[in-house]
């Protein structure tokens, strides 16, 4: 596994490889590395032939009262994940190599970015769509694999790659979850072990929402009210949204119809810790 960490370099990797031929996968995150990247990274490994990880925590995704400073930051581990797990190149930059001096140009998005993760965290996606799209500048890839985890973020990047007409193929990759349903996540460290349990709420939400729809129950409004009530009731825990929408428009929907999917949508406080999770709900 080979570490670059100049934009320029990855570039010229990038570069040669696709005239080697070579189809190139790449996968995006701020590193702490877990299950979930390794999964995207097999994901990768399996529809290309060349895997690129990337690692860079982005500064323009986090709000000013956000963890940009406290987020993990094991790169060492990071690095030795990521060649057990068969990586071909990790791209790890500096900030400053991204947003050198006087940077100016950004990715902005259009409505699906102000809703849900985009209402608590204003600007929060046009600081993702911005780096995805210069690290895929960078990388030049065919296929990129992105976490159903952050399902917003995996649409707002599809709808990026389309309006954009960028060449690159977008994958979603299913969500890892340990023993009791809880998400997989760096952000999981923040957690007490009591929180940490009873994280697994949200996983338990998604389950119930399955069952009032085999149930027959067709107004998700109220099962959304249930599932609110779910987490109000844990200790500490404080429900941010939860919502269903449209599996292919992420438009909010309160009435379920037969034949349709949706996705049910949910972010809650564990103490000081947001946690967020979502499910596919077909009707
Ligand atoms: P992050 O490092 O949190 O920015 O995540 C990098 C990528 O990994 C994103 O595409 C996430 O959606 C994905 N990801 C994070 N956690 C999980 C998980 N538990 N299961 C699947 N993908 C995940």
């Amino acid at each position: 596994m080979q570490i670059v960490t100049e934009p320029r370099q990855m570039q010229i990797i990038a570069e040669k490889l696709r005239l080697n031929r070579q189809l190139v996968g790449v996968v995006m995150t701020m590193g702490a590395l877990h299950e979930g990247h390794l999964s995207l990274v097999k994901l990768a490994q399996e529809s290309a032939g060349t895997v690129i990880l990337t690692i860079f925590v982005n500064p323009r995704q986090f709000g000013v009262n956000e963890d940009l400073h406290r987020y993990p930051r094991p790169f060492e581990q990071d690095v030795a994940l990521a060649r057990s797990a068969g990586v071909d190149y990790l791209f790890a930059p500096e900030p400053e190599t991204i947003y050198p001096e006087n940077y100016q140009t950004t990715v902005q998005c259009g409505l699906l970015a102000e809703r849900f993760e985009g209402a608590q965290r204003p600007g929060h996606f046009n600081g993702v769509a911005t780096v995805v799209t210069k690290l895929f500048h960078i990388t030049k890839p065919h296929v990129a694999i992105f976490g159903e985890k952050d399902a917003q973020q995996l649409a707002i990047i599809k709808k990026v790659v389309n309006d954009l007409n960028l060449d690159i193929n977008i994958v979603g990759a299913p969500i890892v979850r340990e023993n009791n349903g809880v998400a997989v996540s760096s952000r999981n460290i923040y957690l007490t072990s009591q929180e940490h349990l009873d994280a697994s709420v949200l996983y338990r939400g998604i389950l119930h929402a399955e069952k009032r729809i085999a149930e027959g129950q067709r107004d998700l409004f109220n099962i959304a009210e249930e599932i609110r009530a779910m987490i109000s009731s844990t200790p500490g825990f404080r429900a941010d949204y939860v919502e269903f929408v449209d599996e292919e428009s992420f438009e909010p929907r309160k009435t379920a119809e037969a034949g349709r999917e949706y996705r049910l949508l949910l972010a809650a406080w564990a103490g000081t810790v947001r946690l967020i999770d979502n499910g596919r709900i077909q009707v």
